[in-house]
């Protein structure tokens, strides 16, 4: 294992963390703020995305030859951390165009690459969204729980040389703002989901198909998490991107390896909270000197220290895992699994140390604790995660989304 970073991995870092503090630190702020979720909606800001598309993230995972940088999972790690130094909601943009940029390049065919690629890549404002979960099926498609009554009920089903789409989808990141959708529906009712789903791409402004409720969340409030309406939405057989049965599998295509970028959450927002949380103890003077001064202060900070260096650790190795060929799905969600659990913990830790000061609004870490904990629910849940661990040592493999 190779971890020093390349002279391209350092500028793609710095463009995001310029990117950051530069265009959406000043915005997002106040946004975050605003009670009503369609309110962030009509005030979105598409300048911020426009510009990303100018300085080349929103496209960074593209290869070079359609205009990208090509980045792998351990670059996309490094720039989602610097992202989420902002705002986590909002990087959640990009993180999604990078992941299904991918899948647009790497799993479509070469027809549906020519028709979808330039919607995306040639519309500054073009985001990706992908749609699982609904209502009555969350971990059970993920796990996967592979009975014919568990999973995505979402239907499509052939209507002559197309497809009739009917069903929920929610929670879905960025959806209230994307524009083409991978969404997982099930083809066949008398199998469980390895057998019975198949992936579509849809548009939106696809007749049948609108956006629902956008979700009003405690964190997060700008990653536009909303439903996915389908009203006997026709779709040609040309948006079928999967073979027909074999949807979860070309989803866990990307899932799987995309897993330790997760963890990059936790590991973000621990840092966030942390740096923030050590300068103020540098200036809040109590019992006559700075906090950081006190024994118990100064415990914490250490503890935390060394929480972030073995998750920063974790998840760069499962990065680096995942861009070799034979990359095992365990190290990933072990990545994941920590670094889940970092982020909220170093946020309450750091809530502790600044006192009533940090339930405040008027200081970041009331923000950042509420959008840590979104780390525990993200990709089927952290229990979720142990649970796979915890099959793979007994010997059982069950392949899905979060494990190939
Ligand atoms: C901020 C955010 C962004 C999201 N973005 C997306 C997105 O872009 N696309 C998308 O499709 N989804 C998205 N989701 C949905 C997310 O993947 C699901 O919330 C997650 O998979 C859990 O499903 P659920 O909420 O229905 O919980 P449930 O499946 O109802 O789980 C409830 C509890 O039961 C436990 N549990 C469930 N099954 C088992 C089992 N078999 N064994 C033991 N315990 C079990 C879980 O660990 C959990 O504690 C997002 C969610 C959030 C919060």
């Amino acid at each position: 294992m190779d971890l020093r970073l390349s002279d391209e991995q350092i500028r793609l870092q710095r463009l995001a963390r310029d990117f950051a503090m530069r265009e959406m630190k000043p915005v997002v702020a106040e946004l975050d703020k605003l009670s009503d979720p369609n309110e962030v909606q009509k005030r979105f800001p598409w300048n911020v995305i426009k510009e990303g598309s100018k300085v080349g993230l929103r496209t960074a995972a593209l290869p070079r030859e359609y205009g990208g940088a090509g980045i792998g999972i351990l670059t996309h790690l490094l720039m989602l951390e610097e992202l989420c130094q902002a705002d986590s909601g909002f990087a959640t943009h990009f993180h999604q165009a990078w992941k299904m940029a991918k899948l647009l390049v790497q799993k479509c065919s070469k027809e549906q690459r020519e028709h979808f690629l330039p919607k995306f890549k040639d519309d500054d404002t073009a985001l990706l969204a992908v749609g699982i979960t609904e209502p009555d099926s969350g971990c059970d498609t993920l796990m996967p729980y592979d009975e014919p009554d568990g999973g995505v009920r979402t239907t499509a089903v052939r209507d002559g040389d197309g497809w009739v789409i009917n069903g929920t989808k929610h929670f879905i990141a960025c959806a209230s703002v994307a524009k083409l959708f991978f969404v997982a529906t099930r083809t066949d009712r008398t199998v469980g989901v390895t057998k019975g789903l198949t992936t579509f791409l849809i548009e939106k402004g696809t007749p049948g198909f609108r956006i629902g409720r956008i979700h009003d969340k405690m964190g997060n409030r700008l990653m536009m998490n909303a439903e996915l309406i389908f009203e006997n939405c026709r779709v040609p057989d040309f948006n079928r991107v999967s073979e027909v049965g074999r949807g979860l599998q070309f989803l866990a295509s990307f899932g799987a390896r995309h897993v330790p970028t997760t963890g990059a959450f936790g590991l973000a927002l621990a840092r966030a909270a942390f740096e923030y949380v050590v300068e103020y103890t540098k200036s809040r003077v109590q019992g006559g000197k700075p906090i950081i001064e006190h024994t118990t202060v100064a415990l914490r900070l250490g503890e935390m220290a060394a929480q972030i260096e073995a998750a920063r650790a974790v998840c760069l190795q499962a990065a680096w895992m995942a861009d070799q060929p034979d990359y095992d799905a365990r190290h990933g969600i072990l990545a994941s699994i920590f670094a889940s659990d970092v982020g909220p913990k170093i946020c309450d830790m750091a809530l502790q140390i600044m006192g009533g000061y940090g339930y405040m609004r008027d200081y970041p870490i009331e923000k950042i604790m509420r959008d840590a904990l979104m780390c525990y629910h993200i990709d089927g849940t952290s229990d979720v995660h142990r649970i796979k661990i915890g099959e793979m040592l007994r010997g059982v493999a069950r392949t899905g989304y979060i494990a190939e």
